[in-house]
């Protein structure tokens, strides 16, 4: 197998086609980041800093039983999260988890153990497992017929019901605000990735202004509609696709902050910098265990990242793992050749996990020929 050719200042292959590379070997996103506006730092210093957020996130909970909802998934950075908030900012928490089909035993073991470490009261999330490993492997082996992005983004549309029932359970605990531990770095997706406008990540507080959501919402919909003339089977897909996308694709979609006005959402690391050497130090003095057959820490959470990771290679030529790494250097966090070396080990599908993932699907073992 070839190796890619990369980017000269990122680690972003060539070999993906939504992303335009100028012939100094220089990609777009590199390029903006020369010639305008920083893609991946505030465009302006924060209107309030952290310290001012999060004591008005303490003041609403003023008379409350919790100052906020945080949602954990058992991975690294929902870990690390919850863990700043209880013991940085003594804020009071309570932790909401999802197990979906693809999430390990050592990971449930993780956030049990540790939000009883951490004195946090938990609520556990029910979906159903099995349709969400029914759409899962529905999309997998539609994109065997025909490989499409979209189609790869659609598997994962179960977990975007999580954005609703988060704010169901703020509601039903009368809690002002959720927090979520998003990592800023993973924050700029693949695909819009190329675009200048999606990769300005401003402070948390204020992801995107109403009209903003408006013209997000339409390109939703006509990018759905297409997706539907060419897979005219996903019509029995369609209420969870119209769900997925334009009611929950975020926790701040139009609909949400419309249905749950009293309500509010913080992205912690937009306005607190996540610090990966503090994060590995509080997982460890946690005791937070990485999957058996993992390479890397982030997205240990969710074993499916391995399958999508390996059908967005093989569909667009990338990876989250060379966007991710990509937007720590181009951000000035690590090195170019800390990333190289790091997409070595790290960006490596696991194929412990693959496997596991195709038996939970039930996939046959000629699936990848
Ligand atoms: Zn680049």
């Amino acid at each position: 197998m070839s190796v890619p050719k990369r980017c000269n200042r990122c680690i972003l292959p060539n070999s993906c086609d939504l992303i335009p590379f100028d012939s100094d070997g220089t990609c777009k996103l590199c390029k903006a980041v020369q010639t305008e506006d920083p893609p991946l730092q505030p465009t302006t210093a924060p209107v309030i800093s952290l310290e001012e957020h999060i004591d008005r996130i303490r003041q609403k909970g003023k008379g409350r039983k919790y100052d906020c909802v945080v949602g954990v998934s058992g991975g690294r950075d929902s870990t690390y999260l919850l863990s700043l908030l209880v013991n940085r900012h003594q804020l009071r928490c309570l932790a909401v988890y999802y197990r979906t089909p693809f999430t390990s035993e050592t990971i449930d073991t993780n956030i049990r153990r540790i939000v009883s470490r951490l004195g946090v009261d938990f609520e556990e999330i029910q979906l159903s497992q099995e349709y969400h490993k029914k759409v899962a492997r529905k999309m997998v082996l539609l994109w065997k017929k025909k490989a499409h992005r979209l189609i790869i983004n659609l598997a994962c549309a179960p977990c975007k019901l999580l954005n609703r029932e988060m704010y169901k359970i703020a509601r039903k605990h009368k809690a002002p605000t959720i927090i979520y531990g998003t990592n800023i770095y993973e924050a700029v997706q693949i695909a819009p990735g190329i675009s200048k406008k999606q990769t300005v990540v401003r402070g948390g507080a204020q992801v995107a202004s109403v009209s903003r959501k408006i013209k997000s919402m339409f390109s939703l919909i006509a990018s759905g509609a297409k997706l539907l003339i060419e897979f005219p089977v996903l019509v029995r897909y369609l209420w969870l696709g119209f769900k997925s996308s334009i009611m929950y694709i975020s926790p701040h979609t139009l609909y949400l902050s419309l249905r749950y006005p009293g309500i509010k959402t913080f992205n912690y690391f937009y306005d607190g910098r996540w610090d990966e050497a503090d994060c590995e130090k509080t997982l460890n003095e946690l005791g937070w265990q990485r999957p058996p057959g993992c390479n890397t820490s982030w997205k240990a959470d969710c074993s499916f990242d391995e399958i999508k990771n390996k059908m967005l290679h093989q569909t667009i030529g990338i990876t989250y793992a060379d966007a991710f790494f990509s937007n720590m250097v181009r951000a000035g966090v690590i090195s170019r050749q800390e990333a190289i070396q790091r997409i070595e080990t790290e960006g490596k599908i696991s194929e412990q996990r693959l496997q596991e993932v195709q038996d939970i699907l039930e996939l046959d073992a000629q699936f990848w020929d």
